[in-house]
């Protein structure tokens, strides 16, 4: 028996998981496979939502209609704003989740949604016949026009922990078959790539003596916008910090042989910025104390997890190095950590709607397209799940700027150019990252999601969040201290360097240096028994602080985008004869559709940029 759906995600982690309820919320009909004995946006790695560059994406997927923030705010044990030190553009949310709860949310999330079909069956392969695709599981076989691939570390999966190997997605769970076999057509990446994970500590073994203590931040915002201010929805735990030491990596060193990594046994690529202990032990020689994170992977769980030393070392040696470390010096052991290696696509073969360029109503999403987290998955789910089903409804595709979101860059990052290692979001990847923060993100998202039409209760919480910031903006810059020196009297310049004319607007205080803006708005809207909501607040104070700076980058933008937004014809391009045959065929492989694509991609010479320029005005 043949079953029809109208769309077909293989995979539920958080890229399927996103993907599916993104195409539910259009009403149509989505089939969300899950290999048996794997639970829906289960957390194999660190049991965290969120952190530098990621926080601002789970927002953005939050802002768009999806579901991370809020499954993270309902699992959350510990919260967090990272980098709070520096500037408020790089500061980003963090959670750490209870895994049980989170993955049961998921699920009881999938269960209430009608038009989502939950079928736990292994796929088998993938074909294309005409318009329809024809999905094969170990059960039956299934008939879609929009197909979306959210396989993870499962294709292909082959486990290290020293000289051991075991063929599986992740611990306990078996292998998909390796890309290739599933979908014969379909361009793999130049190498296999890896990701690896620490041992599991049992709670009770670890001296918390010698630890020093991280509570949870009661004032760190929920990550889920309808989600009231600060509350909490689980008990709050302790997360804790200790470090390694001379003995720590001695012990890595002296096994480097047993390490698959540096034997030769594992081919695959990890990520430089997700480092294994023994990627830093080798690499820095010279360094032997690094952060270990202790983490809880939830309340009820009896699992602690070290973050930081991941390891695919044999697991006497994963022991031996732990207890060298101050408060694991009696720690046991209940799963030891490894390396999995898996297919990835490569992903210049996508376009930025994630869709295959050669077999149309095929996309790809999450590790399976060489990313590494949780959050980059979820993120290119949201995209692949919203235009397959916009796609299929015979309407607009919808694209996220690179300038207004990290979603964007991730995914112009993606498709633009061959990856030799696995992916991972950081601000520094955003070339416009005081504009895109995590305050603002409700002002960068709305007219995307309000493009979609959904009309759900939160469509009207964004209009009314930005009806709320136009009106405190302009109160902002309309209010005026009535003198120089009532302002200096309540925020002097604590250098007594800077004067200021009379009548100086709010707006202008706040963009001061030794000035914390959100605290003196905050104020002062105090003193005027004036009401916003805190997120509004926030978001006005800061985007004042950068005004300045975000206008002038956004003017030279503005400027540049005139000559990246005009369409090409690639074919028409790798038939001229003054661009060089290296430079034509990059351009044959991506197929740019705008100057701004095309000045992206690695290896295009200025020369060539020139000739096509000059082609366009
Ligand atoms: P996954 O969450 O892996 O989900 C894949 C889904 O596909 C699963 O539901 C699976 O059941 C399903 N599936 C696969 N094949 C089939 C099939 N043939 N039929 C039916 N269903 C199928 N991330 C980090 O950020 N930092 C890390 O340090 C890190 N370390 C990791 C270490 C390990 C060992 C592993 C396994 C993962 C690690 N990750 C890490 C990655 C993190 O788990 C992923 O980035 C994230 O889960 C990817 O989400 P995804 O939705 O793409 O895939």
């Amino acid at each position: 028996m043949t079953i029809i759906f109208d769309i077909l995600v293989l995979g539920g982690g958080h890229a399927g998981l996103e993907a599916a309820h993104a195409a539910a919320q259009f009403g149509l009909d989505v089939a969300l496979f899950v290999m048996p004995g794997v639970k829906v946006a289960s957390a194999p790695c660190n049991p965290a939502i969120g952190g530098v560059g990621k926080g601002q994406v789970v927002r953005e997927l939050d802002a768009l209609g999806g579901v991370m923030g809020k499954l993270a705010d309902l699992a959350g044990i510990q919260y967090r704003v990272l980098n709070e030190s520096k500037g408020f553009a790089v500061q980003s949310s963090r959670v750490q989740i209870d895994k049980e709860i989170y993955a049961e949310e998921a699920e009881k999330l999938v269960a209430s949604i009608s038009n989502i079909f939950l079928v736990r069956e292994k796929v088998l392969s993938v074909t294309k016949v005409e318009n329809l695709f024809e999905v094969v599981s170990t059960q039956r076989s299934y008939r879609t026009r929009k197909v979306i691939v959210t396989t993870g570390t499962f294709l292909g999966g082959k486990m290290h922990t020293g000289a051991h190997q075991s063929i599986g997605g992740r611990v306990g769970k078996e292998a998909s078959p390796h890309l290739t076999s599933l979908l014969s057509q379909v361009k793999t990446g130049k190498s296999r790539f890896k990701t690896g994970t620490p041992s599991r500590i049992a709670r009770s073994s670890i001296d918390y003596t010698k630890l020093q203590v991280q509570p949870s931040d009661p004032s760190t915002r929920n990550l889920h916008c309808l989600h009231d201010g600060q509350i909490r929805f689980q008990k709050q735990l302790d997360c804790y910090l200790t470090y390694t030491n001379e003995d720590t990596l001695g012990i890595i060193r002296e096994n480097k042989e047993k390490s698959p990594m540096y034997n030769g046994q594992i081919n695959g690529v990890g990520a430089r910025y997700c480092p294994s202990i023994e990627d830093k032990a080798f690499r820095y020689p010279d360094r032997n104390t690094h952060h270990v994170f202790i983490e809880p992977e939830g309340i009820d769980v009896e699992t602690m997890y070290p973050s930081g030393v991941s390891s695919s070392l044999p697991a006497d040696v994963q022991e031996a190095f732990l207890k060298t470390i101050p408060g694991l010096e009696s720690c046991e052991i209940l799963v030891p950590g490894y390396a999995v290696e898996y297919d990835v696509v490569d992903t210049t073969t996508l376009d930025l709607t994630l869709e295959y360029k050669d077999i149309t109503g095929l996309y790809f999403a999450g590790q399976v397209n060489g990313t590494s987290g949780y959050e980059e998955a979820a993120g290119q789910g949201l995209i692949a799940g919203l235009n397959a089903s916009l796609s299929l409804l015979g309407r607009e595709k919808l694209v996220l700027d690179r300038q207004e979101s990290y979603i964007g860059v991730m995914i112009s990052d993606l498709t633009l150019n061959t990856r030799d290692e696995p992916y991972r979001l950081f601000t520094a990847r955003s070339e416009n990252r005081l504009y895109i923060r995590e305050d603002n993100t409700i002002n960068r998202m709305a007219s995307y999601r309000l493009s979609l039409g959904l009309n759900a209760k939160l469509d009207q919480y964004l209009e009314s969040f930005i009806a709320e910031y136009d009106l405190l903006m302009k109160l902002c810059r309309d209010i005026t201290f009535s003198s120089q020196s009532e302002m200096m009297l309540k925020y002097q310049d604590p250098e007594n360097k800077k004067t200021f004319q009379a009548k100086i607007p709010l707006a202008e205080l706040m963009r001061q240096s030794w000035i914390n803006p959100v605290d003196v708005l905050a104020k002062e809207l105090a003193e005027m028994h004036v009401s916003f909501s805190s997120d509004v607040v926030q978001a006005v104070a800061i985007s004042l602080k950068y005004d300045g700076y975000i206008k002038k980058s956004q003017d030279q933008y503005e400027k540049i985008k005139k000559l990246d937004n005009m369409k090409l014809n690639w074919e028409e391009i790798t038939n001229s004869s003054n661009i060089s045959f290296e430079c034509k065929s990059r351009i044959a492989k991506i197929r740019p559709e705008t100057f701004g694509h095309l000045k992206l991609i690695e290896g295009i010479r200025p020369a060539t940029l020139a000739i096509i320029a000059g082609k366009l005005y």
